[in-house]
C-alpha cells in the first residue's frame, strides 16, 4: 500500500488537497508515496497554533525541552537505517550517505538537547553604584522554516532543534519534492511530548506555502535554506516587515591544488568534494583550481577515478553517485553543460544521459576545462559538473579563488604549513577547509558563509543561539 504523506498543523494529521505523487529519481515506476498540499489559509492556521502554543513552550524548564529533543535524537538514532532509505529513495543520495544523514539529524537533536540545558547568560556589574546588569537570552517566537531538498533530514533538524530548544515554536515547510522525510521527522516529533501546535508541518508549494508563512501576522522570525533567486525575494520581503531572517543560499567553492600536494589526497578530495551526493550539496566544490606544474597530472588522476565512479540507484549496494534528484535539476545541469560547450569550454569528461537500468535521472559526472569568466565557472550549477582552472602558482590560485559573488567554503590541498596558513585567513569565505574535501562538516560548529551565499547569523553549534534568540539586559537596583 502506498503511503500519504500528511501535514501535522496544532497537534492534528491534515491530509490536504490534490493529491501528488512522490517521485522516486532513481526508479519512476516506483513513487515513494503520495502527498497532499494544504492551502494559505491552513498555512496560517499552522502559525496561529505556534502563536498560541509559544508561551507555554517558553515557559517549560529546560530539562523538559532537553527531554524532548533527546527522545526525538534518540528515536532518530536508533531508526537512522530505515530513515536514510526514505530519503535514498525520495532524493537520489546512495544508501550509505543517506543513513549518514539521518545519524547527523539524531545527533544534531541531541547536541541541541544539551545546548537547551546550557543557555547563555551575563552577570555585569553597573557603572552605577548600587546596581546590576543581568543579560539573558529569550525566544524570538514563533520561527517559520523553510527548507531546500537536498539534505531532507539534516537540514530541518539543524534549523527545528535549536528553535526549539530556545524555547520557539515551529512551522516547517519543506521542499516539494522530499515530504516524505518531512512527514517521518514530524511523525517522531509529534510523539517526543511537545505541546499542540509547539511543531507544525506545512507541506505545499513555494508560492502558496512558503508565501503564507512570510505573510502570516503571528510570524516572528524565518529561517531559509535554498537558491540565490528565492533568498534574495525573501529577504526583500523580510526587510519590508521587519522580519528577523537567516539565509543559506548558494555556493561556487573553490578547491585549490597545490604543486607540494599529496595528490592522492587531492584527487580524493575533488572526488568527494565535486561529485558526491550528485554534486548537489551548497558546499560542492565546483571550481578545482590547479597549480599548473600538476594540472596535467591531476586531471588524469581525477579522469580516471571519474571512469570508475559507478552511476546507479540510490539503494544498490554498488552505487557511488546517484540520480540527480529532480527533472528540474536535470534540466538544468543539462543546460549547463551545453553552456559550458557553446562558451568554449572544453568537456573532458562525462556529461551524457545514463540508462543503468531502471527509469530515472541519471547523468554521467561531468569535468570541464574551464576559464574563470565562464559561466559554468561563476554560476551555481547544482549538479555533478565540475570545471579545472589552471593558477600559476598559490597567489593566483588564491585570487581566483576569492573571485566570486559566492563565499560558503573553500579548501586547499597543500603540504606547505605558510600557504595553509594564510589560506585560512585570507580565503573569503564562512567555512575553510585544508586537506579536506569543501562537502563535509561537523553537526556541532558553526556553519554558514559571506557574500552572496548567507545572510544573518549562522547557524549550528552554539551559534545557533544568535539567530534563535533575542537578548534582554535587565538592571537591577539592590
Ligand atoms: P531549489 O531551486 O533548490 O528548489 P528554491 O529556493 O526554489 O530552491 O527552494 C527552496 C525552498 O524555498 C523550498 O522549500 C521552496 O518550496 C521554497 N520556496 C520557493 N519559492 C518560494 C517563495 N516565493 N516563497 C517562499 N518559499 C519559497
Amino acid at each position: 500500500m502506498i503511503e500519504t504523506f500528511q501535514s501535522y498543523i496544532a497537534g492534528e494529521w491534515v491530509a490536504g488537497s490534490n493529491i501528488t505523487i512522490d517521485e522516486n529519481p532513481s526508479d519512476l515506476d516506483s513513487p515513494v508515496g503520495e502527498f497532499g498540499v494544504v492551502d494559505a489559509q491552513r498555512t496560517h492556521d499552522a502559525v496561529g497554533a505556534a502563536q498560541k502554543a509559544q508561551l507555554g513552550w517558553a515557559a517549560t524548564t529546560p530539562q523538559q525541552r532537553a527531554d524532548v529533543l533527546d527522545a526525538i535524537g534518540s528515536e532518530i538514532l536508533a531508526r537512522k537505517a530505515e530513515l536514510g532509505r526514505l530519503l535514498a529513495m525520495e532524493e537520489g543520495k546512495p544508501l550509505p550517505e543517506s543513513i549518514g544523514e539521518a545519524a547527523r539529524a539524531g545527533q544534531i537533536f541531541k547536541f541541541f538537547a544539551g545546548e537547551a540545558l546550557r543557555i547563555p547568560g551575563e552577570c555585569l556589574a553597573s557603572t552605577r553604584p548600587g546596581v546590576g546588569i543581568e543579560i539573558t537570552r529569550e525566544p524570538v517566537g514563533v520561527v517559520g522554516i523553510i527548507a531546500p531538498w537536498n539534505f531532507p533530514l539534516a537540514i530541518p533538524a539543524w534549523k527545528i532543534a535549536p528553535a526549539l530548544a530556545y524555547g520557539n515554536t515551529v512551522v516547517f515547510k519543506p521542499a516539494e519534492s522530499v515530504p516524505g522525510c518531512a512527514w517521518a521527522l514530524a511523525e517522531i516529533i509529534s510523539r517526543s511530548g511537545l505541546p499542540d501546535g509547539a511543531f507544525n508541518l506545512v507541506i505545499g508549494s513555494g508560492q502558496t506555502v512558503g508565501q503564507a508563512i512570510l505573510d502570516a501576522p503571528g510570524l516572528d522570525a524565518l529561517s531559509f535554506t535554498g537558491s540565490v533567486a528565492t533568498g534574495n525575494q525573501l529577504l526583500r520581503s523580510a526587510a519590508a516587515r521587519g522580519l528577523k531572517i537567516q539565509l543559506e543560499m548558494g555556493g561556487k567553492n573553490p578547491l585549490i591544488v597545490l604543486a607540494d600536494a599529496d595528490m592522492d589526497k587531492a584527487v580524493q578530495c575533488a572526488l568527494n568534494g565535486a561529485y558526491f551526493s550528485t554534486g548537489q550539496r551548497c558546499t560542492a566544490s565546483s571550481r578545482l583550481i590547479v597549480e599548473s606544474a600538476v594540472h596535467d597530472e591531476f586531471v588524469e588522476r581525477l579522469q580516471r577515478k571519474l571512469a570508475a565512479l559507478k552511476v546507479g540507484p540510490a539503494v544498490a549496494e554498488d552505487t557511488d553517485i546517484g540520480p540527480v534528484a529532480s527533472q528540474q535539476q536535470l534540466d538544468q545541469d543539462l543546460s549547463y553543460i551545453q553552456i559550458g560547450k557553446d562558451e568554449g569550454a572544453s568537456l573532458l569528461w562525462g556529461g551524457e544521459r545514463l540508462d543503468p537500468g531502471p527509469r530515472g535521472y541519471y547523468l554521467q559526472p561531468a569535468l570541464f576545462a574551464a576559464e574563470p569568466g565562464h559561466r559554468i565557472a561563476t554560476e551555481e550549477i547544482f549538479g555533478p559538473v565540475a570545471c579545472v582552472i589552471p593558477a600559476a602558482d598559490y597567489d593566483q590560485a588564491l585570487a581566483l579563488a576569492n573571485d566570486t559573488q559566492f563565499g560558503l567554503c573553500a579548501g586547499i590541498c597543500t603540504t606547505s604549513l605558510k600557504h595553509a596558513i594564510h589560506f585560512k585567513r585570507h580565503a573569503q569565505a564562512g567555512m575553510v577547509m585544508v586537506n579536506l574535501p569543501t562537502a563535509g562538516v561537523d553537526p556541532h560548529v558553526a556553519f554558514g558563509g559571506r557574500k552572496g551565499s548567507s545572510y544573518g547569523a549562522r547557524e549550528q553549534g552554539r551559534y545557533a543561539a544568535e539567530f534563535y534568540t533575542t537578548v534582554k539586559t535587565a538592571y537591577t537596583a539592590a
